[in-house]
């Protein structure tokens, strides 16, 4: 794994929660996109090249509303950064971690993406990530 590449943080209503990151962080979030297959939207706040995505589900059947719905809103998962996505999953695997995505699937940020359970990494939802390259 080479460094943290963004922290999801599940929030309730993007726009107020932009407003808040913004404040927070004295910044403006550099992208609002949309990942209609994950049911969520998300915004981007750069602080120092480790990013924070604020997801907001678009749908009452999006992980997102799921994981509100029963921890509120809060830290979502942890993204790490890595150079090839398949090698990852399948180091993972061998090393004994619950990969939740064998196959690796698009996310938001031109990133494509993969989960490990949190079962299996002390309750913190996992995300490897790797730039589409193209
Ligand atoms: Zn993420």
């Amino acid at each position: 794994m080479d460094k943290i590449e963004h922290i999801g943080i599940a929030v309730k209503n993007m726009e107020e929660s932009n407003r808040l990151f913004s404040k927070l962080l004295g910044k403006e979030p550099y992208k609002i996109e949309e990942v209609a297959s994950e049911g969520v939207r998300t915004s981007f706040f750069d602080v120092g090249g480790v990013k924070i995505e604020l997801l907001e589900a678009t749908n009452a059947d999006s992980p997102i509303a799921k994981f509100i719905e029963k921890k509120g809103e809060g830290v979502h998962h942890l993204a790490f950064a890595v150079d090839d996505i398949n090698k990852s999953i399948a180091a993972k695997v061998e090393e004994g971690f619950r990969v939740i995505n064998d196959n690796p699937k698009s996310g938001a940020d031109n990133k494509i993406i993969a989960f490990l359970h949190p079962k299996s990494t002390n309750g913190v939802l996992v995300e490897l990530c790797q730039e589409k390259k193209d």
